[in-house]
């Protein structure tokens, strides 16, 4: 510069008062990682070229950008950072005015003017909060900002070390556009290396509709896409395109189901969202939360606004906003209710592409397999989306092949059935084959079997279904004598009111309650839960965790016409001790619903006598 013939001269302009409060607010605490001023910078960068292609439609003085990328040159030997760009460029004016005052910045204006024009002729613009240039000074301790704008010859270079002033040279530059030199302080070398720039432009730039070029040995290198997918119409998009943009996010897979949509009007934001094929291979699903993307007019802003609730953390994507500045606080992610009426927006469209998806029983099933517990947990988690979840929910059952729904069930229903029957265990093989079932087997009465971990809590949430009690077998003894088995049992069932007494006595607190039952046709014996308070599996559930004491014992019901027990009533009247009996028969109960009995190796031992008796007896 000082090789010039004529010594340009110096203009020295002070930094107004709020400039310098507001520089050591953005260096000091403005931005909790500085790696964002490459993000801003780039911003700045992809506004200007997007006003320029914008003038150039209107004003015949003013060419399109001639190569509508940003370029980022990194100079080790230098020490300097340059963000280059064709855009619209600044005269000795804008400098002045936008570089160094604050609350006049140019793209705000530039927002209001655009106000009245047609959307399509509308360029996207990023940064509309007005400090982001400022930014600048957390990575350098002096930056020099050579421009010219565009329709015009002179071109100026603005200069500070962030400090009270900067300075205005003339300068020159070949085309319209501006070249934005950081001189790196010593500890922000790192963005020197173009691996770590790639890194920051890859995490904060990509699919920001401009290409942005890093520097590597002389060579210009694209470091992004290029591209906000999520920001065309939907025509200009092709299935290809959606999955490479799916496999860019880190799958492999391609989508069971892809939406895609823009809203308008009270709400501004375009969406792009996937429901993967496959379950997602994380085994550990730490946080359990959504980390779908929110960008912020293209620019990425975080994948943790926790854009919908955690249920459907399967559902993959972005969502990008104009409603909200770029530098957008993490306080006002949790608070803005502009955030709020997009979850919601955005949880409703997911829920309504589900029920449509579901009309395709098979291609639902896919689904459901992957994901169906997590819809099971959204029922448990609010009351607030279980009218659309209900019917979505898919089931085992003990009389229909496949999966069903609580619809299904419903339709099925006997006419005298009051309640939709559950049986909870932890596999639904054994669940079809439990005792538990027999007595509704007996009356035609289906049941649906729940085998994930999931089942033993959303029930308490949800207790009914189109005003129809959802009531777990175990609970549903009462209900069951209400109704006839389909072929009766032969006679009056015995009277064993003395047996039950003595079982009562025998098994003391390891029982609530001994009771006859109409559940069992051809077992002995099965646990029961009371009506009120917790059902078995939740029960099991609480006793694994070691919660004992929330747990109640079971109830012991018996099949009073089973011959095991008449014959033991027979023993109680000869007035027998039936200790050993009601243990084992406790036991029993135990084992066929999957646990443990209380003390095995005692257990063993009462059978092994027992057999030894009987095969005693025959041999
Ligand atoms: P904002 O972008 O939110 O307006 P910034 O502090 O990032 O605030 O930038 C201030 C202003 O400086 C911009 O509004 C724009 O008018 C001008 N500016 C910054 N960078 C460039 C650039 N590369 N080309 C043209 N103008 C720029
Ligand atoms: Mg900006």
């Amino acid at each position: 510069m000082s090789d010039t013939v004529i010594e340009p001269t110096v203009e020295r302009h002070d930094f107004g008062a709020e400039v310098g409060r507001l520089l050591d607010l953005v260096v000091h605490s403005l931005y909790s990682e500085r790696e964002i001023f490459l993000r801003e910078l780039v911003a700045n960068a992809a506004d200007a070229t997007d006003r320029r292609r914008f003038e150039s439609l209107t004003d015949p003085a003013i060419a399109p950008p001639p190569e509508a990328k940003v370029r980022i040159v990194p100079d080790k030997a230098a020490r300097t950072l340059t963000i280059s760009d064709d855009g619209i460029g600044m005269s000795h004016e804008d400098m002045v005015s936008n570089l160094g005052t604050i609350a006049r910045s140019g793209s705000r204006m530039f927002g209001q003017q655009l106000k009245a024009t047609n959307p399509e002729d509308r360029p996207s613009l990023i940064g509309q909060f007005g400090v982001g240039f400022y930014s600048a000074f957390m990575v350098a301790d002096r930056v020099e900002v050579t421009s010219r704008r565009a329709g015009t010859d002179a071109a100026w270079t603005w200069a500070s070390d962030g400090r009270g002033e900067f300075t205005m040279q003339a300068s020159a530059r070949e085309t319209a556009g501006t070249d934005i030199v950081l001189h790196m302080k010593a500890d922000a070398e790192e963005y020197l290396e173009p691996m770590r720039l790639e890194t920051v432009v890859r995490k904060w730039a990509d699919h920001v509709t401009l290409p942005v070029t890093i520097s590597r040995d002389g060579k210009d290198e694209p470091a992004n896409e290029g591209t906000a997918l999520w920001r065309k119409s939907k025509a200009e998009v092709t299935e290809e395109n959606y999955h490479d943009f799916y496999r860019h996010l880190g799958n492999f897979d391609t989508p069971w189901a892809t939406l895609h949509w823009r809203a308008e009007g009270a709400m501004e934001y375009s969406a792009l969202l996937f429901i993967p094929d496959m379950k997602p291979f994380d085994p550990v699903d730490n946080d359990r939360e959504s980390h779908l993307r929110l960008h912020v007019r293209r620019m990425f802003i975080t994948a943790d606004a926790k854009m919908l609730p955690p249920w459907l953390r399967f559902v993959q994507g972005v969502v990008d906003t104009e409603d909200l500045p770029l530098n957008v606080s993490r306080e006002m992610l949790q608070t803005t209710p502009v955030l709020a009426r997009i979850r919601k927006a955005v949880t409703n469209r997911v829920l309504t592409e589900l029920k449509s998806k579901a009309k395709d029983a098979a291609d639902y099933e896919k689904f459901w397999d992957n994901f169906g517990p997590l819809l099971k947990e959204g029922i448990w988690e609010n009351n607030e989306h279980q009218k659309d979840l209900a019917p979505l929910l898919r089931f085992k059952s003990s009389s229909a092949e496949g999966w069903t729904s609580l619809p299904d069930y419903v339709g099925r229903m006997k006419p005298e059935q009051e309640a939709i029957y559950t049986l909870t265990g932890d596999n639904a093989e054994s669940l079809a084959r439990s005792a538990q079932l027999e007595g509704f087997r007996a009356r035609g009465i289906e049941v649906l079997l729940l085998a994930d971990p999931i089942d033993a809590f959303w029930p308490d949430r949800m207790d009914r279904f189109e005003e129809k009690p959802i009531r777990s077998v175990t609970q549903g003894a009462a209900d069951l004598a209400k109704l006839a088995p389909t072929e009766a049992p032969e006679g009056e069932a015995p009277d064993v009111t003395a047996l039950v007494a003595a079982l009562k006595t025998a098994l003391g607190e390891d029982v609530s309650d001994v009771r006859t039952t109409d559940r069992l046709v051809e077992s002995a014996v099965v646990l029961g839960a009371g009506t009120a308070g917790p059902d078995l599996q939740m029960q099991r559930l609480l006793r694994r965790a070691g919660r004992e004491s929330f747990a109640p014992a079971p109830v012991l019901e018996i099949n009073p016409r089973h011959k095991l027990l008449t014959a033991l009533a027979a023993r109680v009247a000869e007035g027998t001790d039936v200790a050993d009996e009601a243990r084992t028969l406790l036991d029993l109960a135990r084992v066929q619903d999957g646990e443990l009995p209380r003390d095995p190796a005692s257990f063993a031992r009462r059978v092994e006598q027992a057999l030894a008796s009987v095969l005693g007896r025959v041999g």
